[in-house]
């Protein structure tokens, strides 16, 4: 575990706060989410202590291992689970999860709905938009989105408040960041999570409300963890 999370940390905080101050946005509008996906107990723990309280995992079952015994030490904590859910994961991701920010397709929010009735818990919701529009990647097409958002607040009952995307990998993040943004301001959603450790400022400055900010803050990860 690198020793200098409490600086990387310190780090990325000040970089949120000029990018807002850039944007003339409010830096206090813009939460981090510190990945911690393959990193061990004790590096959350170190994050902790240094003063971070919001977490992004992307595997339910790495979740459910290191975050309960850290809640108990750390009531103010909060989870957000951020990979790709399988439906049969959804009771687990319920349970655990302050935010689920990788809503993105019918059956998982029917599945999300039946575990918040059975758990009695409804963690927030956000709905994953594969925003480049990429076969093979995670996330609600931009065309079936609105559809899927309606649905998922009409018939489902779910409380949505805001969109996700991983925009891809090559070329300007920025057009991608801007879409988004323009999606949630058409359905009157008010929370976006978008940007990582690569390209968070230009996201601040497209309105993220939420970044996900992993291998800056812990280091590189000790072995691939998917997305
Ligand atoms: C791993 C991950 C991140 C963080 O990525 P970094 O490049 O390490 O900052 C953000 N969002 C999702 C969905 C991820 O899986």
């Amino acid at each position: 575990m690198p020793d200098d999370i409490p600086q990387s940390l310190a780090r990325i905080l000040a970089r949120i706060e000029t990018a807002a101050r850039r944007a003339g946005r409010d830096p206090a509008a813009v939460t981090l989410v510190a990945v911690s996906k393959t990193h061990p107990a004790e590096a959350v723990a170190a994050a902790l202590a240094a003063g971070q309280a919001v977490f992004g995992e992307n595997r339910v079952q790495e979740a459910a291992q290191k975050f309960p015994p850290l809640r108990e030490r750390h009531p103010s904590l909060r989870l957000h689970i951020i990979g790709g859910l399988q439906t049969n994961k959804a009771r687990d991701a319920v349970r655990l999860a302050d935010v689920i920010e990788s809503l993105d397709r019918p059956k998982l929010a029917q599945a999300i709905a039946e575990a918040m009735a059975k758990e009695n818990h409804r963690p927030e919701l956000m709905i994953q938009v594969n925003i480049g529009d990429e076969p093979q990647k995670s996330g609600i097409s931009r065309a079936e989105a609105p559809g899927f958002l309606r649905a998922c607040r009409e018939e489902w009952g779910l409380p949505v408040t805001g969109l996700m995307c991983i925009p891809p990998a090559e070329g300007d993040p920025r057009p991608h960041f801007a879409a988004l943004a323009a999606m949630a301001k058409e359905h009157g959603l008010a929370k976006l999570s978008m940007g990582m450790s690569g390209d968070f400022e230009t996201a601040i400055e497209e309105g993220a409300t939420l970044i996900r900010v992993g291998s800056a803050i812990f280091g590189a990860r000790p072995y691939p963890a998917g997305a």
